[in-house]
């Protein structure tokens, strides 16, 4: 064979058997680690080449956007759908792409990352986002931080922000909360929207589910959400949670554990905005 045939991949299970015997069972993998290497290039290659030309595109429609008022009644609802459809394609593609990374990049740098301060950022994106339907409360503890990527977690807990927000209807709340306790450091968004059914809670995070795809999307959904908070909480040895009740509202929370966590203020030049 040649050299790169020699790469086997073998999973082996160890089972004690009889006295003291122990049953070594292999299988050999390799086939179904090649074809998933090949489907996160493809993803990866796929994604990049779709993202320059959608760009183009998306110029040239934020151009006309301006010249709105000059097109023909007729034609303004064309128009508007194009400028949706592209802005929703250019959102698929960058999570997409923010996908393939997690998956592919090798381990992240580690830094000091200012929870409490990228928190409060996102509470007021939440807040526009929200444009004032809900009542969104912050509790953080200042001194409470953590050892990993600053963008790879600002990208999950915004996921989880946004998605409380746009779960939940008019004059719904939104609590989130950073605190420690035995357990680890724990982030956690807390919402009285329109909740889970069990049934669909293990798969949430697989890439694509959605519970209602229709709603999903005219939300602005890409499906991806969730798959990338799985992997960035994967990245930092962290557990997502999911509790949640029909009707009555969802909790999202991140667990991290002790030895991500800094039980200190970071200066502000550590973590550059
Ligand atoms: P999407 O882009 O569709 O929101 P996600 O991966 O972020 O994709 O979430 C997957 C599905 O989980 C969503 O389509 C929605 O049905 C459900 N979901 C996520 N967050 C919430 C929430 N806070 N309340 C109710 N349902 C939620």
């Amino acid at each position: 064979p040649s050299p790169s045939n020699l790469d086997v991949t073998l999973q082996v299970q160890v089972i004690p058997f009889g006295a003291s015997q122990k049953l070594i069972l292999a299988r050999d993998v390799t086939r179904v680690v090649q074809l998933e290497q090949m489907r996160r290039t493809f993803v990866a290659n796929a994604s990049h080449e779709l993202r320059t030309p959608l760009t183009v595109l998306s110029g040239y429609l934020e151009t006309l956007h301006g010249m709105e008022a000059e097109l023909p009644e007729s034609l303004r609802q064309h128009f508007a759908t194009m400028h949706e459809q592209a802005t929703r394609m250019q959102r698929l593609v960058n999570d997409l792409l923010t996908l393939s990374r997690l998956e592919t990049a090798p381990r992240t740098r580690e830094e000091p990352v200012d929870v409490p301060a990228l928190l409060a950022g996102l509470r007021e994106q939440a807040e526009l986002l929200s444009a004032g339907n809900h009542a969104i409360t912050l509790e953080a503890q200042p001194d409470l931080s953590l050892l990993g990527s600053r963008d790879e977690l600002h990208s999950a807990f915004s996921n989880l922000v946004n998605n409380a927000v746009r779960h939940t209807a008019k004059g719904g709340a939104i609590r989130l909360r950073w605190v420690a306790d035995r357990e680890g450091a724990k982030f956690s968004v807390e919402d009285t929207g329109e909740g889970i059914a069990p049934e669909h809670i293990p798969h949430l995070t697989e890439r694509f589910y959605r519970v209602d795809t229709a709603r999903s999307r005219a939300s602005g959904g890409t499906g991806l959400g969730l798959s990338i908070v799985k992997h960035v909480l994967l990245r930092h040895d962290a557990e997502l949670r999911i509790a949640s009740e029909l009707g009555q509202g969802s909790v999202f929370t991140c667990v991290f554990p002790g030895s991500r966590v800094i039980r200190a203020e970071i200066p502000a030049r550590a973590t550059p905005a």
